[in-house]
């Protein structure tokens, strides 16, 4: 089983409007040889307009969320299919924002995997402790058990990234020790093979949470570091070609 391909993807959260593609643009073409692939997730709104901007380069679209079904009547909610139908290649799931803000359980979130997949969506399913359960000694054991909880049996065989983000290090400016990266990111790959055999090596795991140019090549050299999840700093071109160019 060869390492999994890295994936560097940009989390625009709502921030965003038409004038804002110039930003994905410049990471177009500013895009030198990488070895990773690179996403960049707008709002729903830019989807199709960043498909539309995007396609002749490399740099893939995604979503933020996705509701499990197909449609239906769920005013203000994006199913994936709709995402797929606007150009979206990738979808985050289980973003804490949306754990915390719209009481996303693990459940909910393996449902919207299942959806994401039905689509033909990649999904990139986030995990990560609060700063409390980390004070108590709990993140490896929130973190495993947020991954058996959120990953469905139906990923067997199937192309996803798991993203660690510690919540206490979103947008922030915190960062975990590098070694606290690599045990929670050994603790996923472990996780994972117990899940899904051979299949579970093969997902890039993530790591999310305050990175930036300053501090992406140490964490993109940790061990099980399969790649970044990049909030702030994928809103700037530059900044996000820093942490790109740091692979
Ligand atoms: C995120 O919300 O996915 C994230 C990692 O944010 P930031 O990089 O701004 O901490």
């Amino acid at each position: 089983m060869t390492s999994p391909t890295p994936l560097i993807a940009g989390n625009w959260k709502m921030n965003g409007v038409a004038a804002s593609l110039i930003e994905a643009q410049g990471v177009a073409a500013g895009l030198g040889e990488t070895k990773a692939r690179v996403a960049i997730c707008p709002p729903a709104t830019l989807v199709e307009r960043a498909a539309a901007a995007l396609k002749a380069s490399p740099v893939l679209v995604g979503g933020q969320d996705c509701r499990a079904e197909a449609s239906g009547a769920f005013t203000g909610d994006v199913a994936a299919e709709m995402l797929a139908d606007a150009g979206a290649r990738l979808v985050i799931l289980g973003h804490s924002e949306r754990r915390a803000g719209y009481g996303e359980s693990d459940a909910v979130v393996a449902a919207k995997v299942e959806a994401a997949l039905r689509a033909g969506l990649e999904p990139i399913v986030c995990v990560g402790e609060t700063l409390e359960e980390r004070k108590a000694e709990k993140a490896l054991e929130v973190v495993t058990s947020q991954v058996r909880g959120s990953l469905p049996a139906a990923l067997a065989g199937q192309a996803f990234s798991v993203a660690y983000e510690p919540v206490w290090a979103i947008g922030t400016g915190l960062t975990p020790t590098t070694a606290e990266i690599e045990e929670v990111h050994v603790a996923i790959r472990a996780a994972l093979v117990e899940l899904f055999g051979d299949h579970g090596k093969s997902a890039a795991i993530l790591y999310g949470g305050s990175v930036k140019p300053s501090n992406a090549a140490e964490i993109l050299h940790a061990r099980e570091v399969g790649g970044a999840l990049v909030g702030g700093a994928s809103l700037k071109a530059e900044d996000f070609l820093g942490i790109i160019g740091a692979l």
